[in-house]
Order: C-alpha cells, then structure tokens, then sequence
C-alpha cells in the first residue's frame, strides 16, 4: 500500500511541508491534508486590508495546485484527536483518517484576554482572513480604533489601518511599546514616531471592558478613564495551537517539542511551524511564531518525511516591522547587555544596538527611516552577520568601539553574502511552488514607491539595464 502522510494545517508551514514531500517523493504516497481554513498566508492579510492586494493574492493554492501535488484536501474540518499508538487522527465529523507519518502545523491563535465585552460587535482579532473581512467593513478614514496590545502583530495592524486613515489609539499593559521585540529607548522613538503622526500611545495601562454606548463602543481603562471608538482589535499576543493534543502522549511545553529533524517524541509525528517548540539557531529552544520559521520547519519536516535525512540547525528569532514609515528590527538576543554597543540619533529618528557574545553577533535591534535605502540594506546585513555565526575578528572592535553604522566593511571582509548563498535548508535549490492567483504576473509598470525608484536606479547605474 501507498504510503499515507497525513497534515494537520494549510498555513505556510503544511504547505511547505507538502512541497518538499512531492520534490523527495513525486509519487508513490498519498498526502492528505485537513484544514478548518483554506490554504492562505496570514502575513498577506495587511497587505489586503490596506487594499495593496486583492483577496485572492492571500491564497497560497487553489484545487489545481493541490491536485498537482497529489493532495486529498479535507477543508473545512478539524482534528480533534490525535491516537499515535493506533497512528490515527480523528475529525470533527466522526471520521478518522490512518497515517504512517502526521505532521502538526496547526499554527497559534490569538490570546483572548480576561475581560468582558470581548463578543460585542466592532470587536475582533485581526488573525484569521474572515477577521480581515471584517475589519475592512469595520473601518475607513476617520473611524476611531483602539488597539488592545502593542505587540508585533498589533503594530503590523495599526500600520495597515494608518493607511486606511484611520484615528488610531494603542493601549499597552507593560511600560513601552513591543516590549517583546524593542528595548526602553528604541521603543520611546518609535512612541515619538507615532505621536508626530497623530497615533495616541497609552502605556502602563490596561483595558478593564468594553461596552456598548448606543453605536460605539467605550473602553474602560485601569486608570479611571474611558475611550469611545468604532473598532477595537484585541491583539495581545498569540498561544500555539495544542490543546487538542494534551491527551495524546505527544511531549508538549510550551509547544510542541520537536527536534532537529522536526520530530516529536513518537518519530513518525512531526510538528512545524507556530504550533512546535524548536532548536533555536542561537542555541535553546524556542517558539519563534514568524513566517520564515513556518516555512523552514515546513521544508525540513516535509523533507523527513519523504525518507530524506534532513537536520535543522535552528531558526533565528526576528521581528521586522514598518510602524507608519518608520523601520523596526530587531534579531537573535537582542535584549543582552552585557557585551553590546548602542548608538541613537533621536531628530533623524536611528537607533542601533548590537550584542555580542565572544567573537559573535548574537543580537540586534535597528530603527530608522524606511525612506532611507541604507539603512535598509543594514538590516539584511546585520540579520546575515547573526544567521552566519561568523567569527568577527577585529571586526567586532570596529563595530563596537569605531564604526557602529558600518556594517557594510565587515559584511563583505568575512564573506557573509557568500556564506549565505552556499546555505540551503534542503540539500537541493529551492523551487517555484508554480503557484500565481490568478496567473497574475509580476507587474513592471506600477510604481512600486521611492525606495524602489532609487534601486532600480542604482541597478541601472551599475548593471547598464
Ligand atoms: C496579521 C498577521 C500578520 C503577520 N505578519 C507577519 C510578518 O510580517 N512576518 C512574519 O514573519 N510573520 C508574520 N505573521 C505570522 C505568520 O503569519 C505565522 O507565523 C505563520 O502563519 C505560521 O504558519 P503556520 O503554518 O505555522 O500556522 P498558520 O498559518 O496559523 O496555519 C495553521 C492552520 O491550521 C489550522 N488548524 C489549527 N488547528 C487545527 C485543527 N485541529 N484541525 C484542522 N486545522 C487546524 C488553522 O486554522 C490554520 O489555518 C503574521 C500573522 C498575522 C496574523
């Protein structure tokens, strides 16, 4: 009999998983995948919400794609019960489905906090593509939205609604503003930031409730106060997706355990993506909730999965943002103080901090304008400086104690960029899943901004085209 993989989940990580099984294995084995969403990228959904995308640039494949990759889809249903001594998953309608190899990318889900008025309508997450529907109802130049949470995934919001022109408010619990991903000062510039752009940042308080006043809604605050808005999104962090399994005998901490080749405790049972508990590339474990963690979990899992002996050396911690025109990054241990340098210039607003550990970079936080083109390629050069783990040499007294905004010397003297090109996470080359909606094709006549402008410039300057 074929070999039957089954996949829980067609986010970034199931789909990937599914690529590298048909590239190891074209045929011969049947893939079943269940999924209670269609198959969609959820990075995709600001890009829509601000109208930059249609709904269909979401999807990342339709009957025809699936049917390329030999899928029996079962959309629309969930696994309730996972049995992996009987190697079975059970479905939400009753039915069961047998597996020789399961794979896990259920993905997370946004965490609801404790408070009442969380079901009044204007009231949503921004997680799922239905929850994009609605805010795109829901909101439009000056209607008045209040974030709860000012978080990664809250900011990638509020950066879409600030196109929409919205009237933007944001409540953080911790004293600043992505206190996950930004240190005190940065996160103070990115305050400024907003505030010259009209966004209001309330930090240090929380929201008790939400009510409904005739066709608004208040927001109660810790602090005594109170504020009317049209929309409020809950976006007060993520929790992976594995309560369905806490029965199961599979190791679960936080998420589920995997190890370097993306297998639980039971061999046969891979998990991937936000839902699996990994190898951090910097050493430890962690749960890194980010697209490109999804994917490269996906590939390796669908690798092992297809016979191949594939091992993970770990994925990189990393948050990029564009909060209103202004860039936030930050890599790896960027918190670390011990062995760092720092460098603010608060009028531009630039902020860099860099941490180091011996002879290595192991963290980064870089803020600045996304008008400036340099410092754009800084960020890709410092997340390759982390994700190469070279060794800096005299490099790292360069950067730390006499030129901390070039980064470009010592990328290109230990060899980063070639480093970079000769790692791959499949011993193949990566291919083209060959998916487009729509057959859309890339577009050469639509202006793609002023950063595009000045590169494509450049390009033309020293290619001649
Ligand atoms: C608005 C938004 C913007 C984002 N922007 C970025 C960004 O800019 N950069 C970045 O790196 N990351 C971003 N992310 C995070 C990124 O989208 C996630 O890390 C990624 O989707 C994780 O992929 P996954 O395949 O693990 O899970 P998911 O994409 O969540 O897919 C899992 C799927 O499994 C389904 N499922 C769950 N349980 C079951 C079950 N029991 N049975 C059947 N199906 C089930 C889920 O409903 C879901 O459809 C963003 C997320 C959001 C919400």
């Amino acid at each position: 009999m074929a070999q039957r993989h089954v996949i829980i989940g067609a986010g970034p990580a199931g789909m990937h998983a599914i690529e590298a099984i048909r590239r190891f294995q074209p045929e011969g084995s049947e893939i079943h995948l269940v999924c209670d969403e269609p198959a969609y990228a959820r990075m995709v959904l600001p890009y829509y919400i601000c109208g930059e995308v249609g709904e269909d640039h979401v999807l990342t494949a339709d009957d025809a794609t699936l049917k390329r990759f030999g899928v029996t889809p079962h959309f629309g249903k969930r696994v309730v019960r996972v049995n992996p001594n009987e190697r079975t998953v059970q479905l939400d309608d009753g039915s069961t489905l047998q597996f020789d190899n399961l794979l896990i990318a259920t993905g997370s889900s946004p965490a609801r906090p404790p408070i009442d008025g969380l079901d009044l309508p204007g009231v949503t997450t921004l997680w799922t593509l239905e929850d994009a529907r609605r805010l795109i109802e829901l909101t439009g130049p000056g209607k008045r939205v209040v974030f709860l949470g000012a978080g990664f995934i809250g900011f990638i919001v509020l950066n879409a609604l600030y196109k929409r022109r919205c009237d933007l408010t944001v409540i953080e619990l911790q004293e600043h503003v992505l206190p996950r991903m930004l240190d005190r000062e940065a996160a103070g510039l990115v305050e400024r930031w907003l505030a010259d752009r009209g966004v209001r940042v309330r930090c240090g308080v929380q929201a008790e409730r939400i009510e409904q006043i005739d066709n608004a809604l208040r927001v109660r605050l810790s602090d005594g106060s109170a504020l009317d808005a049209d929309c409020v999104v809950v976006a007060t962090g993520v929790r992976p997706n594995v309560e369905f399994l806490r029965d199961s005998g599979i190791e679960i901490n936080e998420g589920v355990l995997v190890n370097e080749r993306l297998q639980t405790n039971f061999p046969f049972i891979y998990a991937a993506g936000d839902c699996a508990e990994g190898i951090d590339l910097l050493g430890g474990r962690g749960i890194h909730a980010i697209q490109p963690t999804a994917i490269e979990h996906g590939r390796v899992a669908g690798a092992n999965m297809a016979g191949q002996e594939v091992v993970y050396e770990g994925s990189l911690s990393m948050n990029v943002l564009d909060v209103c025109g202004l860039h936030a990054a930050s890599f790896g241990r960027w918190a670390g103080d011990e062995d760092s340098v720092r460098l603010s210039n608060p009028a531009r607003p630039v902020y860099r901090k860099y941490v180091f550990d011996g002879d290595r970079m192991v963290g980064a936080i870089i803020l600045g304008p996304t008008s400036d083109v340099a410092h754009l390629a800084d960020i890709g050069m410092v997340k390759g400086i982390i994700q190469t783990k070279v060794q800096l040499g005299p490099w790292k007294a360069y950067l730390k104690e006499s030129h901390p905004l070039d980064l470009r010397r010592p990328y290109a003297a230990l060899g980063v960029a070639k480093i970079l090109l000769e790692k791959t996470v499949l011993p193949v080359p990566s291919e083209d899943a060959g998916y487009r909606p729509g057959n859309v094709q890339p577009d050469s006549e639509r202006d793609k901004g002023p950063h595009h402008r000045v590169l494509a410039e450049t390009f033309r300057k020293v290619f001649g085209k």
